[in-house]
């Protein structure tokens, strides 16, 4: 399939990587929107979040629990935020579940 972050997963397009295990991968964003900018995607393929089933709901707590061990690691003890953009209205450009992991400085709300 061609799904540039599906060819992430599988090695095949390089990213600067911070986590991996057999769910999950989580790596920096290209065009960074704050000092930590961090996508987390489930190895699988999930088209976005309207695509969430009783049946792959599980990877999305597990991207969760991966995004709170990297906050901590990375010490974002003043916070930071976990976005999903999803589809058009959404202003999601890549077609394949992920959650931003953004943090560094303040965030303003409400998000444009
Ligand atoms: P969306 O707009 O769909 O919520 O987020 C897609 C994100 O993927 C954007 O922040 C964009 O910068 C990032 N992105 C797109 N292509 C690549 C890529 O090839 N490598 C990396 N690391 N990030 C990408
Ligand atoms: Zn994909």
């Amino acid at each position: 399939m061609d799904c540039i972050f599906c060819k992430i997963a599988r090695g095949e397009i390089p990213s600067n990587k911070v986590y991996e295990d057999d769910q999950v991968l989580a790596f920096y964003d290209l065009d960074p929107q704050a000092p930590v900018h961090i996508l987390l995607i489930p190895k699988e393929h999930i088209g976005s979040a309207v695509e969430i089933t009783p049946q792959n709901s599980g990877v999305v707590a597990h991207i969760f629990e991966v995004a709170a061990k990297l906050a901590r690691e990375l010490h974002l003890e003043n916070g930071f935020r976990l976005v999903n953009n999803c589809g058009k209205d959404g202003q999601q450009t890549v077609q394949h579940l992920h959650v931003h992991l953004l943090g560094g400085r303040s965030m303003t709300w409400p998000p444009g």
